[in-house]
């Protein structure tokens, strides 16, 4: 691979794309099981010497703001609300100069009581996954009967101020695909702001199928039947959501479609998971160990420059429609979703 470009200050790969929205995975564990990422049993966790420390993780987020020109940063995981140290890491990373934005994706249980403190510690908002607002399909689907949790984890969300309060919804066949109309007309009602994720092949199972997964199409023409959309108007810009007025707006609703609408060309994410490998890519089928590093004791000049020399790496799109293409050994939930 030739060597990034050594004295730039920024992460840009070879296709021109410049990463500046970091996803940061705090743990791969989970308190629920949803059936398109996790078995039921749970998955082999990372032992505890090899996840990152809150403070190397910090470190880790501090070369990306300070050196690398990263602004935005996403706590995601596993689930987020679980590591102990949540807080104290957010408020470590919200004294960085510059301030990047901070947010955090999770299912939300445990965020009524930890919202106000999260907002305190600098947290600026939050996206919430929600499936279904069905309480025996919600215990179906995540094999755990919490849904009055993750309700009740949006509303302490809004009143914290961690707004807007973003709701993430994975539609399958058979199971929730009916609910997208009523997904639209909770987030409406609650002020949410609503984006369906087409599913994509990372589940720890292996069982997604390109020929029965629900496509933004769909989703459209679901919505379509019950209300009026039309082009937004905004600059999408990086944003992997493509969005829609609601009935003439200013209420929108989003769809992800990583597997039928693509957005790699404009990609500006990169990826550090829970254990310190950094990730170019959610389909990337290589790793980078920074942990190694920062324990052999890098200095952030070395950091930075195997930052980028991993990200001048990335590929040009994740392949999913090519003939060769392997999903990557790690599931969602121990990359960082
Ligand atoms: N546990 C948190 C949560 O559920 O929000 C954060 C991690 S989860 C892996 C992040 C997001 O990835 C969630 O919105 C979840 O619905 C989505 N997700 C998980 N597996 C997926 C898949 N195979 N395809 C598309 N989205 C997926
Ligand atoms: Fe947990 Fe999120 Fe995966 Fe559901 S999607 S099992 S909440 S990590």
């Amino acid at each position: 691979m030739t060597a990034a470009p050594t004295t730039d200050g920024v992460l840009v790969d070879r296709y021109g794309r410049v990463a500046r929205d970091l996803r940061v995975s705090l743990t791969d564990k989970c308190n629920l099981r949803c059936t398109y990422c996790m078995p039921a049993e749970g998955l082999p966790w990372l032992a505890g010497p090899q996840l990152l420390t809150d403070e190397e993780i910090v470190r880790l987020v501090r070369v990306a703001v300070r050196r690398l020109g990263v602004t935005e940063v996403r706590f995601t995981g596993g689930e987020p609300l679980i590591r102990p140290g949540l807080p104290g890491i957010v408020a470590a990373v919200a004294a960085l100069e510059p301030r990047p934005r901070i947010s955090l994706t999770t299912n939300g249980i445990g965020l009524a009581r930890l919202a106000p403190a999260l907002r305190a510690a600098g947290l600026d908002r939050v996206n919430v996954s929600l499936d279904t607002l069905d309480r025996d399909r919600f215990s179906r689907l995540t094999r755990r009967d919490r849904l009055a949790d993750v309700l009740a984890g949006l509303a302490g969300a809004a009143a914290a101020g961690l707004t807007p309060v973003k709701v993430n919804s994975v539609l399958m066949r058979g199971v929730n695909d009916d609910e997208a109309p009523a997904l639209l007309r909770f987030a409406l009602a609650q002020g949410y702001q609503l984006r369906f994720i087409e599913q994509m092949p990372l589940d720890a199972q292996h069982g997604w199928d390109r020929a029965t997964m629900v496509t933004a199409d769909e989703i459209l023409t679901a919505l379509r039947g019950e209300f009026a959309l039309t082009a937004d108007p905004t600059e999408r810009g990086a944003a992997p959501a493509e969005t829609w007025l609601v009935d003439g707006g200013p209420a929108r609703v989003g769809v992800i479609a990583s597997v039928t609408r693509p957005f790699c060309g404009a990609c500006d994410r990169t990826r550090l998971t829970a254990d310190g490998q950094l990730r170019s890519c959610l389909f990337a089928t290589d790793e980078s160990d920074l942990r190694g590093a920062l324990r052999a004791g890098a200095d952030d000049d070395e950091m930075a420059r195997r930052w980028r020399t991993a990200m001048w790496g990335k590929r040009a799109g994740h392949g999913i429609d090519d003939p060769a293409f392997l999903q990557p050994a790690r599931p969602m939930s121990a990359i960082g979703g």
